[in-house]
């Protein structure tokens, strides 16, 4: 017998496993297959751990599988439009709205006019060519499925290229890089310029009887300074009309706001005013600067839109009824914020909220809940910070801020981390001179007292920690 047989024989069995793990709420058949999982695992390594490990490791898988579930996090990075957190957080009177549309039958693809099949979306597409000021409007499942659908849509058997500037080949996020998305969706990228200069001639001399777009993408995450050149988008707009060909632009984040103005940040393009310029489509995300879902709009032309709609991609991209639902909801408070022209007014949404306050509200709040808390003043200050806005927007914009930063002495900051993240429900912050940091733009307001909580058991959870030790 090997060492690795006499190893096997120390597997426990299946059934004694599932026994010790009945308290767990986890479906019984997915208890099993978790435990099947790492018996394999033992089996075929014959590395088995020594006997008293066993079950800590049987459940520690369970609890991770637990933890792995979508859940309510609380967001202490300071990032408003956190990818990796789900981005944009959604109003409490969207959540009725939806729950509405999610409880009964709907008219999602009903005219009840007539009583007869009807068009899914046509109330949030009108909606949504209003506040882009375009002549038509449709949404997708995300921006990245928007520009697949504009690309694949314009392609045709004698025209398949599509000219992008070489300083716009860019990588957003995990998985999203410009090249590879022309790739997919069938069409060859004829790139134009250099990483910091691209000209109308560039294009000028690219465009022709193979063009299928001029497509331009915001460079989103990063930004360039110094010696660099770009083409102004009604040059563009020319230029692909002089060849007959459409102008497309990607906007990413889609801020449907004056972001200057309202903000005092970096100015982004509106829709509007891409389309004003005379772009035939444009598209951006419903879960950056809109605020909204997940989604992809596109807006421009009726024509263009139209046979966006046709394509049969279309119909493997389309939305779903809860997010039309929210979305719809998400353009109305937008359209309200535009009612009256003269007070400008951002829209009713948690992101705007998060983005909008002032530095004196944030060191108030900040103050509020150190009192709260109680704690020595040498374990939880307030420093002053910056916030981001995130989802690869605004990659200038450092919004000014306020961290609450917890350091109990002697205490590895990761082991820190690590406590505030396994709290129910998890809070993410991030380690700043060897300290924890809960950066207070990101923390909404009923969620307060569940920091303050917090902060209290970690602190006697490793008052107690360390009087163990000594
Ligand atoms: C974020 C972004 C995308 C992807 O948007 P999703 O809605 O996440 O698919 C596409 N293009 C640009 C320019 C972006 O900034």
């Amino acid at each position: 017998m090997t060492p690795s047989d006499s190893n096997r024989r120390r597997i426990p069995s299946i059934d004694t496993l599932m026994r010790q793990t009945e308290s767990y709420s986890i479906p019984r058949l997915i208890r099993k297959r978790l435990i099947q999982d790492r018996i394999q695992q033992w089996r075929d390594s014959g590395e088995v751990p020594p006997e008293q490990d066993l079950n800590d490791i049987i459940e520690n898988d369970l609890n991770r599988f637990l933890q792995n579930r979508l859940q309510t996090v609380i967001n202490g990075t300071g990032i408003v439009l956190h990818t990796n957190l789900g981005r944009a957080p959604l109003p409490q009177d969207l959540a009725d709205h939806l729950s509405n549309t999610a409880l009964a039958y709907s008219n999602l693809e009903f005219d009840l006019a007539s009583g007869k099949r009807g068009k899914r979306g046509l109330n949030v597409e009108k909606s949504l060519a209003v506040l882009a000021e375009a002549e038509a409007a449709t949404v997708v499942n995300n921006c990245a499925a928007a520009l697949v659908l504009m690309l694949n849509t314009c392609r045709t058997d004698s025209r398949d290229e599509v000219i992008v500037s070489r300083s716009e080949l860019v990588q957003i996020g995990g998985g999203f890089r410009i090249p590879e998305i022309l790739e997919t969706a069938g069409v060859k990228l004829k790139e134009v310029g250099t990483t910091n200069r691209t000209t109308l001639k560039d294009y000028a001399k690219a465009a022709g009887n193979r063009t299928a777009l001029i497509l331009k993408v915001h460079q989103s995450n990063f930004y360039m300074d110094g010696f660099v050149e770009t083409p102004p988008v009604d040059a563009l707009v020319q230029l692909a009309v002089k060849n007959e060909i459409p102008f497309g632009f990607d906007l990413g984040s889609g801020a449907l706001i004056d972001t200057r103005t309202c903000f005092g940040i970096e100015p982004e393009p509106t829709p509007a005013s891409i389309i004003a310029q005379g772009a035939h489509m444009v598209c951006f995300s419903g879960d950056k600067l809109m605020g909204g879902p997940q989604a992809g709009v596109i807006a421009g032309s009726t024509s263009w839109i139209g046979k966006l709609k046709l394509n049969p991609f279309f119909r493997a991209l389309r939305a779903d009824k809860l997010v039309l639902s929210a979305l719809e909801y998400t353009v109305t408070q937008h359209l309200q914020s535009l009612d009256d022209p003269e007070s400008r007014t951002t829209p009713d949404l948690p992101a705007y909220h998060l983005l909008s306050q002032t530095i004196n509200h944030l060191q108030a709040r900040a103050e509020a809940m150190v009192r709260r808390a109680e704690l020595p003043k040498e374990v939880l200050r307030i420093e002053e910070t910056e916030a981001e806005v995130g989802g690869g927007t605004m990659p200038k914009t450092r919004l000014p801020s306020v961290a609450l930063t917890f350091c109990p002495s002697g205490i590895k900051p990761e082991r820190i981390a690590q406590y505030f993240r396994e709290n129910n429900p998890p809070i993410v912050g991030y380690l700043r001179n060897n300290a924890l940091q809960i950066n207070l733009r990101t923390i909404l307001s009923n969620q307060e007292s569940i920091v303050i909580d917090c902060l209290k058991k970690a602190w006697e959870h490793f008052e107690g920690f360390k009087q163990s030790k000594s």
